[in-house]
């Protein structure tokens, strides 16, 4: 796989294709890609003629728009998964995360995954490297970054927030991070308690906080994605107007009805709990342990059923740097999970491609003409082989171009 500079003429012809939306598999269609924006989509094979013309023209199996991971944390790694080791990496300077936070980005875009969201990080690496990520040739994926989150004096997130108190401090603190994140991060609850199968702690904050939040957020023109697990949580999340929920787990049909009649995304990140259910003896589970995250996953996965048929808005989040949970390669372990939870491919190629790009406010959430030219060659209709995400032909990065073009 190669992230590739786009000529300045592009023909690519494909046996068939993802919008981000729908698929498109009735014949050839022909792409032509103009200054790094798609200029037509034509049925047929047009490849002979665009070439008399002079274009570059190329073939392939399957195209889908560039991945997104909607749920990241570029400045940990997720490959180590001794918690010696883990601890060491969060105790470097701020040069050498950093510098892992680039070899995050750079991963995850040779994994075909052109867009991050970074979820929060306490030293606003994140927008360092989503500056570096806009520059012509840099070889990473571009980021959404979230900066740093808000969270309730010594509770859960301090790697990743910083506190905030009463209504005043709420909104001063949300209205500065809003100058330059690109979302706003509310802790709303710890994590999940595995040997106690459940989210054991209150919400940091009650419906009436994080409405503030919320508001001071919206105000700025910033949505809020909130991190949150368990029914306290999810029921202050749904009242309090976030605008995605993180985690999301011990989910219930009557927050999905909410969610989806509030258009609420959903990002049910089950990649960092798969991986302890699949690998206990990296902490060091017991047995009772294992059986809980089974049933948690178990109880996730018939929830992403539920949200699928009530047409909630899902997005594919891997939570990537948490362990066990490696940039890029997570992607497609989670829309395995997806598809194993019931969904059909198309609707998890749509909760990594279009869903995300919608959620965002991306002017071309879509494949379509006008658009840049963000795209993922596969070998394969991952309809066919789901494999096939895991080894892209060919990745086209988001092209530098000027806002104004059309
Ligand atoms: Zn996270």
């Amino acid at each position: 796989m190669t992230a590739t500079a786009i000529p300045a003429r592009l023909a690519l012809v494909v046996d068939a294709w993802f919008d981000g939306e729908k698929r498109h598999a009735d014949g050839r269609t022909t792409f032509s890609v103009e200054d790094g924006r798609v200029v037509a989509i034509d049925s047929g094979d047009h490849g002979a003629a665009l070439d008399a013309q002079g274009w570059r023209v190329e073939r392939g199996a399957f195209l889908l728009p560039g991945l997104v991971d909607a749920h990241v944390h570029l400045f940990l790694d997720g490959a180590p998964t001794d918690g010696a080791v883990r601890a060491a990496h969060l105790k470097q300077g701020v040069d050498a995360l950093t510098e892992a936070a680039r070899a995050s980005a750079r991963q995850s875009l040779a994994c075909g995954v052109t867009l991050v969201r970074d979820a929060g990080d306490r030293h606003g690496i994140n927008h360092v490297v989503r500056g570096e990520a806009r520059r012509p040739g840099s070889g990473m994926a571009q980021v959404r970054s979230a900066g740093l989150g808000v969270k309730r004096a010594k509770r859960y997130g301090a790697f990743m927030a910083m506190d905030v108190d009463d209504e005043a401090s709420i909104r001063g603190s949300v209205q500065r991070l809003a100058a330059d994140s690109d979302e706003i991060k509310l802790i709303l609850t710890g994590i999940i308690d595995f040997d106690a199968g459940a989210v054991t702690d209150e919400p940091q904050f009650d419906a009436a906080a994080a409405r503030c939040v919320v508001d001071a957020a919206h105000a700025a023109g910033r949505k809020v994605l909130a991190h949150c697990s368990g029914a306290k949580g999810l029921a202050v999340a749904v009242e309090a107007g976030v605008d995605s929920i993180e985690h999301g787990f011990f989910m219930d049909r009557t927050t999905l009805a909410r969610m989806r009649d509030a258009d609420l995304a959903w990002t049910p990140t089950f990649c960092p709990v798969h991986f302890q259910w699949a690998e206990p003896s990296a902490v060091g589970w017991s047995a009772n342990t294992v059986g809980n995250l089974r049933c948690i996953l178990d109880g996730h996965g018939e929830m992403l059923r539920a949200a699928h048929a009530l047409g909630v808005r899902l997005l594919v989040g891997t939570d990537a740097g948490s362990m066990g949970v490696e940039h890029g390669h997570a992607v497609a372990d989670e829309m395995q999970r997806f598809v194993e939870a019931g969904l059909p491919v198309d609707a998890a190629l749509r909760a990594a491609t279009g869903a995300p790009r919608a959620h965002f406010g991306d002017a071309h959430p879509r494949l379509a003409p006008g658009a840049p030219f963000e795209a993922v060659l596969l070998g394969a209709d991952p309809a066919r082989d789901l494999q096939t995400l895991r080894r892209p032909v060919r990745v086209w990065p988001a092209p530098s171009l000027p806002e104004a073009a059309a």
